[in-house]
């Protein structure tokens, strides 16, 4: 994904500026993370255990549910144009080490961080199930380190100032443009727990540690149960290699012409595929007949049938679709 990999051959299509990678993103990093980060004693942790102290250090977006981008961030991130993506430095990751161009908190790194890939051995198949997966992983943090703040009790007035903070966070306030502290708001939502931030992190972290998946899923409820389900299924199709019994030509971007060769971007800008003419001419046939059909008549042109890994492979990045599937 990077400028060398296409010095180097290998097919690009977008490419990312080496110094920042996909990791141009602030993360929110729940409490029992933080926690996880703060404690883990390994010297090859400490440079990403580091930067999460440098994070708490500086106050903003520092509270009990966890760590939060700034509302500038946020507000900029949102408005940024999907080509930034990768290739803003301002952006860089505070827990990306420029040295090693690795991420100094991978072993705890958020549910966003786990499951997003750039490219997909599966194509788009690939992608709706860590997507799934997202969600799963994602509702857990959010039930778990609310969670947390409610096993550990800051006090009534510190949940209620949270819960108004939540839904404030991303104004522009005075001090939010200055990336500064609101004393007071910061002392309000930490109630009891004030001062010992490091502590509370911890016990977070120490809290979700010895949870099952059967406790997590009575804490987080019936959401996170249905999204579990769903991503069992989303994992079942992943494995399969079943062929859909119609399929029709899908929608593709063509952003390279070489000879006897095409670029096309089906799915994602990221995961752009070469396709030689004779499999593009291949597309045509697939016209709502059963895909038997098709290929017996494609048998009876070219004096061969294409491999059915082919055809998957068409149906995975989407060059293949089903009639009824949205476009
Ligand atoms: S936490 Fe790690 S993986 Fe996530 S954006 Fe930062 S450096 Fe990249």
């Amino acid at each position: 994904m990077c400028a060398e990999a296409e010095a180097a051959g290998a097919a690009p299509g977008y490419l990312f500026d080496p110094t920042v990678k996909c990791c141009s993103y602030v993360p929110a990093l729940p409490n029992f993370l933080v926690g996880r980060i703060l404690s883990d004693a390994d010297p090859a942790a400490a440079a990403g255990r580091a930067s999460v102290e440098a994070r708490i250090g500086a106050g903003v977006g520092v509270t009990p549910i966890g760590l939060l981008p700034s509302a500038i961030f946020s507000r900029l991130y949102e408005g940024s144009a999907p080509e930034a993506f990768g290739r803003n430095r301002a952006f860089r990751c505070p827990h990306y080490l420029q040295e090693s161009g690795t991420c100094g908190i991978w072993r705890n790194r958020n549910s966003l961080c786990t499951t997003w890939f750039c490219k997909h051995v599966r194509g788009q198949l690939g992608q709706a199930f860590w997507r799934m997966l997202l969600e799963l992983l994602g509702r857990a943090e959010h039930e778990l380190r609310q969670w947390c703040v409610l096993e550990l009790q800051p006090g009534d007035e510190a949940l209620k100032s949270l819960r108004e903070w939540m839904l404030a966070k991303d104004e522009l306030t005075a001090a939010a443009l200055e990336e500064r502290v609101e004393r007071k708001v910061y002392q309000r939502i930490w109630g009891s727990w004030l001062g010992c931030e490091h502590e509370f992190y911890v016990r977070c972290a120490e809290l979700v540690e010895g949870l099952t998946w059967a406790e997590v899923s009575a804490i987080c409820g019936p959401e996170l149960r249905l999204q579990a389900r769903l991503t069992q299924s989303a994992y079942a199709r992943l494995l399969s290699d079943e062929i859909p019994p119609v399929l029709e030509p899908g929608s593709i971007q063509v952003s390279r012409a070489a000879k006897g060769t095409l670029r096309v971007t089906t799915y994602s800008t990221h995961d752009p595929l070469d396709a030689p003419d004779v499999v593009l001419d291949l597309l045509g046939e697939f016209d709502g007949r059963p895909t038997g059909e098709v290929m017996d008549a494609i048998e009876a042109e070219y004096g061969a049938k294409p491999e059915l890994e082919l055809i998957r492979k068409l149906v995975d990045f989407r060059l293949l679709v089903e009639p009824d599937e949205p476009r």
